[in-house]
């Protein structure tokens, strides 16, 4: 877990997991981890989408989103934002996206995270 959120925040390199790359049960992983760290093609926008309409407000967003769990690691355990560096925060029981250059998906070092859209069971959020 440590070395996953240091990753994310690009302060370690993917090679220096060791076992993913000596051991060949790792190598599906290794691809998958690989894919998902490359930095996308450079574009203006994070593709993300929020439908306000379909929210419900449930917050799995906030809590699922890598970014809001780093700068506030309470978020993760389902607690309310309090500052305005987390991407997300639910208000008056509608999400809204309150830091988008926070997101991992921001150019220029876009990585392909969408595990926010995969964590919103109303499809609320969608990565184009
Ligand atoms: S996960 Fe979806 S429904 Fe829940 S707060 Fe986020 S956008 Fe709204
Ligand atoms: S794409 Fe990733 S970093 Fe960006 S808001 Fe969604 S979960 Fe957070």
């Amino acid at each position: 877990m440590a070395f996953a959120t240091r990753l994310a925040l690009r302060d370690v390199e993917l090679k220096e997991c060791t076992p993913l790359f000596e051991e060949k049960q790792y190598k599906a992983q290794l691809a998958e981890l690989s894919n998902l760290i490359t930095p996308l093609l450079d574009t203006e926008e994070t593709g993300l989408k929020l439908d306000e309409t379909k929210c419900t407000g449930c917050g799995n967003c906030v809590v699922v989103c890598p970014v809001d769990a780093t700068v506030e690691p309470d978020t993760a355990s389902g607690k309310a934002a309090r500052t305005t560096e987390t991407v997300f925060r639910v208000e008056d029981g509608i999400v809204k996206i309150i830091n988008l250059e926070r997101c991992r998906r921001f150019p220029p070092d876009r990585m392909n995270c969408r595990v926010c859209e995969q964590g919103c069971y109303v499809k609320a959020i969608e990565i184009w």
